[in-house]
């Protein structure tokens, strides 16, 4: 039973690391992935975004690939030994970040290949031999067709939010680009839903896979607070500078679309509230400038759609709101998983109009009881 970092066997460097970044003792996921991963078992983690995955193998393969008497240390001549393949270029930048900070310290250098920037600078940073590729699948196919990055020296895959990536319509680019790794590589797949098509891929992929589980699968993290508000559609933007005013955190608020995040922006700038957006039709830099933005404080609210808000990590975002109820249940648990992440509490407000009804039930069938109307909302 792993309680304690001291548990896993782990070199002091990664334990300072560990340390560094403020993770005091190992969440569920962590505690059962870790040990797993340093062995060189192929791993299926079923786990929701918020849970601490991305650490749970950014730690093991940093050992692996750096730690004292490590396997793989020197192994593959020059080229990448392990490879992350990510659904967004958000999450693919945050699980850079995480590379860096518990292995920059012992000399793992990381490169990010995401659509949307330039080849110039993804080719110089090939150059300089990173050991890790983190990597959105589109963007890394184009380098494969290019020949400008080559894999025949991985030793470990990442296939992380596989459920997404694949919702994505990345499965071809996913596929060719196992088929391009070595065969004796270490697999390790993370999802936060198991549908057929994840099944199959891991079915194909991986060698003898342990899964591990953690918490009820595509359920919402026990800490948020949920509340419904009916609003008729022009009712929403009022109903949420009333919200604004009533409090003081740091608010996530999603929109249907890109046309809509940019238009109910525009209302809350000129409410004198500090915001920024996040989608698809702004640039690389304009995206990073706002999700740094909000991470920094600077911007109080961020308004995003789903896609491009899939997975972005801020600590401390008190307060989500689903200005429009999401597509699927799935949306809807991985959109209130942006609050309470690890050990804070946080707050939900989702708005519904009449025509959204659907949605509605299918979001409480899917959790299994009616979202908490707010004191005062009509049915
Ligand atoms: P993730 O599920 O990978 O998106 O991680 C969610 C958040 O939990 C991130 O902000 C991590 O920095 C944080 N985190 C990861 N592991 C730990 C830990 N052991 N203790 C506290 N926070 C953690």
């Amino acid at each position: 039973m792993v309680r304690s970092f001291t548990d896993l066997p782990l070199t002091p460097a990664m334990r300072d690391a560990i340390a560094g970044a403020g993770y005091s003792i190992p969440t569920p996921i962590q505690a059962q992935a870790i040990g797993p991963i340093l062995e060189g078992r192929d791993l299926i983690g079923c786990a929701q975004t918020g849970t601490g995955k991305t650490a749970a193998f950014t730690i093991p393969i940093v050992e692996l690939l750096a730690g004292a008497g490590s396997r793989l240390a020197g192994q593959g001549g020059s080229g990448p030994r392990a490879l992350v393949l990510a659904p967004t270029r958000e999450l693919a930048l945050q699980i850079a970040e995480t590379f860096d900070m518990l292995g920059g310290g012992c000399g793992i250098r990381t490169v990010v290949l995401i659509g949307g920037e330039s080849m110039g600078p993804q080719l110089n940073a090939l150059q300089k031999r990173p050991a890790v590729i983190v990597a959105t699948p589109g963007r890394l196919f184009d380098h494969l067709e290019r020949r400008t990055a080559s894999l025949g020296s991985l030793r470990i895959v990442v296939l992380d939010e596989a459920d997404r990536m694949l919702d994505m319509g990345f499965a071809p680019q996913v596929e060719r680009i196992l088929r391009v790794t070595p065969l004796d590589r270490q697999t390790l797949c993370f999802s936060a839903t198991m549908p057929l098509p994840v099944e199959k891929l891991v079915r194909h992929h991986l060698v003898r896979p342990m899964r591990v589980e953690v918490g009820v699968i595509a359920k919402p993290v026990a800490k948020v607070t949920q509340v419904l508000y009916r609003a008729e559609t022009q009712g929403k933007t009022p109903l949420l500078l009333r919200l604004l005013n009533e409090e003081r955190g740091r608010t996530l608020v999603f929109t249907r679309t890109k046309h809509r995040a940019d238009r109910v922006a525009r209302a809350v700038l000129a409410a004198g509230h500090r915001v920024t957006r996040l989608h698809a039709d702004r640039s690389m830099p304009q995206r990073r400038e706002a999700l740094d933005g909000f991470r920094s404080g600077r911007y109080r609210v961020l308004i995003a759609t789903d896609i491009a808000a899939r997975g972005i990590d801020v600590p401390e975002i008190s307060h989500v709101v689903n200005f429009d109820l999401p597509h699927t249940p799935e949306d809807y648990i991985h959109r209130i998983g942006r609050t309470a992440r690890a050990e804070a509490n946080g707050r939900a407000s989702s708005f519904a109009a009449p025509e959204e009804g659907d949605q509605l039930r299918a979001i409480e069938r899917h959790l299994g009881h009616p979202v908490p109307r707010a004191a005062g909302s009509v049915n």
